[in-house]
């Protein structure tokens, strides 16, 4: 604080009262611990993929105060998407990255987002620096390569998928649990459908457990598979084991 200058005193109150406010109504939960808050502002979470899970997934981290984001996709906004993605009402034909980072900016200016208009298969990232990622993918091509380099580099991956109304989370600590490549089966798939509010309750848990690993709150999927289904509101988990030859995970 530069003492001396009155102003600059008050600028500086000013900004700590507001930011004591905006996250007033989440630091009672004995979650946030002590400090929670402020761990948030310092964490660095990847975002890969920026569909109907990341622009969600995005818009709650921002809104918690998590400090940057690195939000990563190479596709443009189509019409197509606008029925789960509705971050992007304004941004048709927009490359995704840019309008979801102005969006997460509009929503949080305190924090900071980097926008990568890449593959993930063809871009290189920082990856030692970030505390977890986010698989909010829609192909398990490029999961099993996100999955690879998080291992890699010892960085908490929390993985989310949906088809139609039905949805999974399932959260892999490297050298602790299983990983992507135990479970999910190779390939790519075709435009698969999906019920808008199946995203929206799917990224919301994998917000929920994302935060957990940033607080070092014990994730309640970690190691485990969550099985949604909106079209009987039936919620299943069960116990991911290594499996014995999978070249990532099992040394
Ligand atoms: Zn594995």
């Amino acid at each position: 604080m530069p003492l001396g200058n009155r102003e600059c005193e008050e600028d500086w109150l000013k900004k700590i009262r507001t930011r004591q406010l905006r996250y007033s109504r989440q630091i009672p939960f004995a979650m946030m611990g002590d400090g929670g808050q402020q761990t948030l502002l310092e964490s660095k979470a990847l975002i890969v993929g920026l569909g109907g899970l990341g622009s969600i997934v995005g818009s709650y981290l921002a809104a918690a105060g998590v400090g940057h984001l690195t939000v990563v996709d190479d596709d443009v906004v189509e019409v197509s998407n606008l029925n789960r993605q509705f971050i992007y009402g304004d941004a048709l034909g927009r490359l995704k990255a840019e309008a979801a980072a102005d969006f997460f900016r509009r929503v949080n200016p305190q924090i900071s987002v980097e926008p990568v208009s890449r593959s993930i298969q063809d871009v290189d990232l920082p990856w030692d620096m970030f505390d977890v990622a986010f698989d909010c993918l829609d192909n398990n091509e490029s999961r099993m390569v996100l999955n690879e380099r998080c291992y890699e580099a010892g960085v908490p991956l929390v993985h989310a998928g949906v088809d139609a109304m039905q949805g999974q989370v399932f959260t892999s600590i490297p050298n602790v649990t299983a990983c992507l490549r135990c479970i999910l089966p190779k390939g790519r798939q075709d435009r698969i459908p999906v019920f808008g509010p199946a995203a929206g309750a799917v990224a919301s848990i994998q917000v929920s457990e994302g935060i957990r690993v940033l607080l070092e709150r014990f994730p309640p999927l970690t190691g485990k598979m969550l099985l949604i289904d909106l079209s009987d509101y039936s919620f299943q988990t069960f116990e991911v084991r290594r499996a014995e030859d999978c070249p990532v995970c099992h040394h």
